[in-house]
């Protein structure tokens, strides 16, 4: 089984894909998450992206598009994928084709996480990660049990990312206006694409979700 997770930034889509990495045994593909294991190592891809992501804007199609098509080929053996952050231009969703058909593979489900800007604002200006394992946290929704204790590892350092700034998020709420709304009608043709309320806590979202994958 493959899926797609669309959704602006903010909109849970690393969170959800957490859970169903959880749930399916499935493989979480997230490009924003391989730039920036790329901009730690210092490579030259991440040197590359990292000025972009920091403004809040697009890394170049070619580069995205290998940098997927690789990770695909490596998880070959696994049950299946989910794709988070990936497309978000129309570029990269009719390369994602084309790429599916050579490696013989479907996409299985499309789902579009649906949130107000008011909520991403609200979510992306108060999370936080553990900087050893990267589970998920936030100042209001969602703090360790143990304060300064990443329930996962026991690690006691966190990070902030370095786009979750009021300027670089409304850049990236206009990439995603501009370059990766309009792919949402490329899916809607093809009849996969089904949208969930993003509005309400992670658990709602993730039922809404299991019952499009069991539905399918
Ligand atoms: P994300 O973690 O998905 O919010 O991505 C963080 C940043 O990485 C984005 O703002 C972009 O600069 C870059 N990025 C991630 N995925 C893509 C993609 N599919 N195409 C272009 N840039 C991307």
């Amino acid at each position: 089984m493959n899926l797609i997770l669309l959704g602006p930034p903010g909109a849970g889509k690393g969170t959800q894909a957490e859970r169903l990495v959880e749930a399916f045994g499935l493989v979480q593909l997230s490009t924003g998450d391989m730039l920036r294991a790329e901009v730690k190592s210092g490579s030259e891809l991440g040197q590359t992206a990292q000025k972009i992501m920091d403004a809040g804007e697009l890394v170049p199609d070619d580069l995205i598009i290998s940098m997927i098509s690789n990770q695909i080929d490596q998880h070959s053996d696994a049950k299946g994928v989910i794709l988070d952050g990936f497309p978000r231009t129309t570029a990269q969703a009719e390369a994602l084709d084309e790429m599916l058909s050579d490696k013989d593979l479907t996409m299985d489900f499309v789902i579009q996480l649906e949130v107000s800007e008011d909520t991403i604002v609200e979510r992306i200006s108060g999370r936080y990660s553990c900087a050893k394992c990267g589970a998920g946290y936030h100042d209001t929704f969602s703090q360790p049990a143990v304060e300064g204790t990443c329930d996962k590892c026991g690690s006691t350092e966190f990070s902030r990312r370095s786009d979750d700034n009021p300027e670089a998020v409304r850049s990236r709420l206009g990439a995603y206006r501009d370059q990766t709304a309009p792919i949402l009608p490329f899916y809607t043709d093809k009849g996969v694409l089904q949208s969930v309320d993003g509005m309400g806590g992670m658990e709602e979202v993730f039922d809404q979700i299991k019952e499009i994958v069991a539905g399918g």
